[in-house]
């Protein structure tokens, strides 16, 4: 018995391992629409001078903060006036506990894959600096997106441009917020929304109706998609609301000038919550009403701080049976709300599930979640990567890591009779392109 059994697993090994590496063959030649970035415009990056602890800052840092790293000392890491060895000896002993980390390895690929950097340690950061600048110029997004990743194009939310902005066509489509028509907090922001949308917001109508005339700006600006990021700040159960009730909140919003009224630990005391619940129906009607499509983020919040329990999937349900025509893309799997987003978009045909964020947040949660998608809901539903970075060689990095996440649930999948290689193969197109360009077409 023993021997049969050892023999048997010996047998299996290398099967499993020829299987493996030709799936990842195959899969490391597919082509990538990402559903979510954040990635700076070109001119943006260059102009930036990016270097070591640029790319170190997402999200890397987080870790090290995690790791014990002071936040106040993590601020000053990016500072130029203190000399890249002694920023490094702080940084280094959190990095040493971090490095093996989603957010460590992501950094790890990036430095060993584009810039050829195999350890980053004392003795090889300033290389690692030199390179970084070397690379710094037009070109960097072909060659790192377009060459590297294969990454076709992805869907951007550009979240620190006030004003939407036509991306580059080569490189993106574009999601844009309607978040703060939802939580103005305080009168002075009335204001500007009057500004930039001249329309005059005095009454319930009126804030309605610059959402209104917010949205037909960034439709005008190639608009595809409507992000939130409503998880941050509150909890995302959104009631419904009379418009009376709603109307008495935005009156005494509307004479709140001194600013934001104060938080609360769970930031769930919202003294306005009946005009947000009922601002965000109304953002849901206007996505209806555009046949637009609405990214929503559930999950934990990026950072060292936010209330996790806010961001719960299940908070959602609501609004899932209230707009049957609103295709709604989950972000980043809900983490660590697996389950929830795996039962929602089992349920509802109008909810997808979305990998972004997620093979870096925890690349074996990822593997894990993906395994049990699979076998719960089509995978047609199934959003299977979106960078969410900032700086082009970690969106690379975290594509090579989603390449590797889903040969190896795939390859697990096929040994187990589950799947054929060739429908692996099929699901894997679907996971990193198929989806998402349904989803998020680019046009032309
Ligand atoms: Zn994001």
């Amino acid at each position: 018995m023993r021997r049969r059994s050892f023999l048997s697993s010996t047998l299996a090994v290398p099967a499993s391992a020829a299987l493996l590496s030709s799936l990842r063959d195959e899969i490391g030649k597919l082509d990538i629409v990402s559903s979510h970035e954040h990635l700076l415009w070109e001119d943006e990056r260059i102009s930036a001078k990016a270097g070591l602890f640029t790319l170190i800052s997402h999200y890397l840092l987080n870790d090290a903060v995690s790791a014990g790293l002071p936040p106040a000392t993590a601020k000053t890491l990016e500072d130029p006036k203190i000399p890249l060895r002694e920023r490094w000896a702080i940084f280094e002993p959190y990095y040493r506990a971090a490095r093996f980390t989603g957010y460590g390895q992501a950094f790890r690929i990036a430095m060993k894959d584009i810039y050829g950097i195999a350890e980053v340690n004392a003795s090889t950061v300033e290389k690692a600096e030199a390179e970084i600048r070397l690379m710094n110029k037009p070109g960097l997004y072909e060659e790192v997106l377009h060459r590297r990743a294969k990454i076709l194009y992805g869907v951007l939310d550009d979240y620190w441009h006030g004003d939407p902005m036509r991306p580059d066509a080569r490189f993106f489509v574009l999601a844009r917020k309607l978040d703060w028509f939802i939580t103005p907090g305080n009168a002075a922001a009335l204001k500007s929304m009057e500004k930039v949308t001249g329309v005059a917001v005095t009454s319930l109508a009126g804030l309605k109706a610059a959402m209104e005339k917010r949205l037909e700006q960034s439709i005008a600006q190639g608009m595809i998609a409507v992000k939130s990021t409503l998880a941050y700040s509150r909890e995302i159960r959104f009631n419904e609301v009379s418009e009376g009730d709603a109307e008495r909140d935005f009156e005494a919003l509307a004479k709140n000038a001194r600013g934001a009224p104060a938080g609360t630990a769970r930031f769930t005391e919202r003294p306005y919550r009946n005009l947000e619940d009922h601002m965000f129906h109304h953002a849901m009607r206007l996505a209806e009403a555009r046949g637009l499509p609405v990214q929503i983020h559930t999950g934990t919040p990026a950072g060292n701080s936010g209330w996790v329990e806010n961001t719960r999937p299940m908070h959602l349900q609501n609004v899932f049976n209230l707009y049957p025509k609103v295709t709604f893309d989950l972000f980043h799997i809900g983490y660590p709300y697996v389950h929830e987003v795996t039962v929602l978009g089992k349920m509802f045909p109008n909810v997808h599930v979305d990998f972004c964020w997620a093979h870096v947040l925890s690349p074996a949660t990822a593997r894990r979640a993906l395994s049990e998608m699979l076998d719960a809901m089509p995978y047609t539903k199934i959003l299977g990567f979106g960078g969410d970075y900032r700086y082009v060689e970690l969106t690379y990095a975290h594509a090579v890591m989603a390449r590797e996440n889903i040969a190896r649930v795939l390859a697990e999948k096929v040994e187990q009779g589950w799947c054929t290689e060739a429908d692996a193969v099929e699901i894997a197109k679907a996971l990193l392109a198929g989806n998402a360009a349904r989803l998020f077409p680019r046009k032309g």
